[in-house]
Order: C-alpha cells, then structure tokens, then sequence
C-alpha cells in the first residue's frame, strides 16, 4: 500500500484520513448545500474545487457538486467517482500548500451535515447468523433458525421516506402492544424501543429490470458503506410481524450516518466470510477468490442525561456477517428486481459472538431479563426518552486508518396524542 502524507495537518487518530476520503453533503450556516469529502478535521468542498477548475469540466462539476444530494455524481460510475477522489488525494498530497486551499477547504467542526443521498429504496437485510440465532432464541424458543435462514439472505423492503441523517431525533412511537400474558392489544408508546447496530451500502449503479446482477458483478454496483442504526420497537414488531414481517415496529426512524466511505476505500480490510454450510445455491456462490468480508469495528455508546453519561455498551465488527454484501444484492435482482443509484440496502444488526458485541439491547438485555449497566449509575433494559445512541466505526492495519464517523440519534418522548 502507498503511503500518502499532505500539507494539511491530519490527527494521526482522525477517522478521515488520505486513505479514505468519504463523500458527503454539509452546509456551513449560510444554507447553500453542497458536496463534500472529509479530511481530517476539514472538508473538501467539492463545489469551490470544481469551480477552481480541479475537475476540468467546470461548469458540469460545480453543478453536480452544488446539490444538496450525491445521487448525480454517484450515478456518473465508479470511473468518475473514482477520479474525482484520487484528484483530491492528489491535491491534499502536493509537496507544498496550493493557493486555494484556504478557500477549499472548511472546518469540519462548523459545518452541518445533511442526509448524503435521496434514498430512493431501502432494504434491510438479517445477515448476521448471531443475531438471527438470537432473536429466533426469544421470539421462537423451539425453533430458533427458521429453515431458510442458511439458504438465503432474508430481508424486507424498509421505508425510505424516514431514513434520516445523524443527529435527528427520534420520537417515541406508539402502536398496538399486547401486555405480558394477555391477549389483546393496547394502543400505548414503545416500551420496548431498541436501536440495531447495522451498515449499509448505497447503490451507485443501476441495473435493468428484468436482469439479475451477477454475484460477480454485484461490488460494480456498490459505491460506498455508511453506519446505520435500524431503531425498532420490539413490542411493536412482535404483534405485527406475522405474517407479513416487520412494519410499524421499524419504520418510525432509520439513521445514517453522513459521510458515505467508498467500497474502493475499504480494500485493504477485506477477509474471508465465515464458511457456509450448507453450500449456497450456485448464484449465491462466490467465484472471486478474494474476501467478501470486511474487517469494521463496530462500537455502540448509550449517553443519559446524567454526568457520567455516555457508556459503550456493545463491540462488534461487520467480519462476523455470515451472508456478504455480494450475495445480498445478488439474491435481492435474482428475480429481476433492479436497483437503483441512491438506493440503500442495510445489512440486519449486526451482532458478534459473545455477549458484549450484541448489537441490539433486545440481545443485550436478553428480552428484557437482564439490565445493563451504566457509567451513571443506571441500567436499561431499553431505551429511554432522552437517552443518546451513537455508533462508531473504524477499520485499521497497518498504520491505516478509514473511520466512519459515527450516527447518532436522540430518543424524544411520544407525540402527544388526544386520546
Ligand atoms: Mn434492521
């Protein structure tokens, strides 16, 4: 791997360092959205640069970069995409300061991140084997792995119109709830509200209705990866989800995290999948002889309003997914399904093998039977009203360092409703 080293000064423990320069979508007060790479403590503004002429085609660039989303220049292909941030990279790593950089640069810090993408679809997927095992345990004590689990990435359509980025609060829902032991349901707020510590990837490329993408094809159709925290209301979901799967319980609130990290950023933490038995149906097999996985550390804080506040409450890591990004996309077009750029499919919570790396509080908690504590003083068993969930991401080797930054979210109380 090449080293990079750049005029700019660059925390040697910033998420956003030359090697993995993830896009996004800021404003710095004055209202005017516009693209983004992150650096440091910095942001490239891809506007400015493309009017100074970083580009070339300088008129095409600053509108494509003056738009409050990414899906333009995410739907120019990887080729463009991947132009765009190597010119970046080469500007940020010139022998000395350019000229402009003063006026290409913006404080991080100052800056508002707005939602990356118009998420056009979302689809969340369940492909974590410990997760899926866990929730079968509790909603399914006798059955825990349902007989399609290991021959198919299950998943279902989300809802896309709530899919909002870090820093939004989330209220409360209410819903249809059925009181321990009894039979019919109330209507009350969530008291079972829960986060799902997940990643995602966007479409980048289209595919045609009708033709399914290959599972050798399937990365061409990734441009990057962002954190995301799937919120759920347990008590919610488990009335509902049958037969027809998850509904209400889920679609109250999806966050993403702002800054969208390239797949070509994450090559060096590829590492092989766990093994799958029984052998996947042969679209579902892999034929590159190349990790499908990637190698993330995950980490989930819950911060209450106290001193002391915020603990980590969960370390997990994105290698542990048994069904891959590839075999999620190609399932999903086998039938002729097509994406589109801009979409975003998410991968299900994903949850390591012991207790810690859980990355649910329905898991964490074991359905509510065991509290976890907190630095303040207090426990959950799920959240509550005013509480602050916030996932971190990073990969490392070899002195390299490609973060995700982290999404966050705010629990509000219920809407207050007249009964
Ligand atoms: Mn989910």
């Amino acid at each position: 791997m090449q080293t990079f080293t750049s005029w700019l000064p660059i925390p040697a423990d910033s998420d956003f360092s030359l090697y993995n320069l993830p896009f996004g979508i800021f404003h710095t007060g004055d209202g005017k959205a516009r693209a983004g790479i992150a650096i440091g403590d910095h942001i490239v503004d891809l506007a400015t640069a493309a009017d100074a002429g970083l580009f070339g085609k300088r008129r095409f660039f600053k509108k494509i970069f003056g738009q409050n989303t990414l899906n333009d220049f995410i739907a120019l292909g990887k080729p463009v995409t991947s132009r765009i941030r190597r010119k970046v990279q080469d500007w940020l790593t010139r022998a000395e300061a350019p000229e402009n950089a003063a006026r290409l640069l913006a404080d991080r810090h100052q800056a508002t991140m707005l939602l990356p993408v118009r998420v056009g679809n979302y689809t969340d997927f369940y492909s974590s084997i410990e997760h899926a095992t866990n929730v079968g345990k509790m909603f399914r004590p006798d059955n825990p792995l349902l007989p399609n689990w290991r021959w198919l990435p299950v998943g279902y359509h989300g809802r896309a119109s709530s899919v909002v980025v870090s820093g939004t609060p989330i209220r409360r829902p209410w819903g249809q709830i059925v009181p321990k032991g009894q039979e019919s349901p109330v209507f009350a707020p969530s008291r079972q509200l829960d986060f799902e510590l997940e990643m995602a990837f966007v479409i980048g490329k289209d595919s045609a209705l009708g033709e399914p993408v290959s599972i050798d094809k399937a990365e061409d159709h990734i441009f990057g990866l962002a954190l995301f925290n799937d919120w759920s209301a347990r008590d919610i979901q488990r009335w509902e989800y049958v037969p027809l799967g998850p509904f209400l319980g889920k679609n109250f609130g999806s966050s993403m995290s702002p800054w969208i990290v390239p797949l070509e950023a994450l090559k060096p933490f590829r590492v092989k999948s766990p093994k799958q038995i029984p052998a996947p149906l042969s679209y579902l097999q892999h034929t590159a002889r190349i990790g499908q996985n990637y190698d993330i550390s995950l980490e989930v804080s819950v911060k209450t309003g106290k001193i002391n506040g915020e603990t980590v409450i969960s370390r997990s890591n994105t290698k542990y997914l048994y069904w891959s990004m590839a075999q999620q996309l190609a399932h999903h077009t086998v039938n002729g399904c097509n994406v589109c750029a801009g979409d975003l499919m998410a991968s299900g919570t994903i949850s390591g093998p012991q207790a810690g790396s859980y990355g649910s509080m329905l898991e964490l908690s074991w359905g509510g039977q065991r509290p976890v504590e907190l630095n303040d003083g207090s426990s959950r068993t799920f959240l509550a009203d005013g509480d602050t969930v916030t996932m971190r991401a990073v990969a490392e080797r070899g002195g390299i360092r490609v973060g995700f930054g982290e999404v966050s979210g705010m629990i509000l109380p219920p809407f207050e409703l007249q009964q």
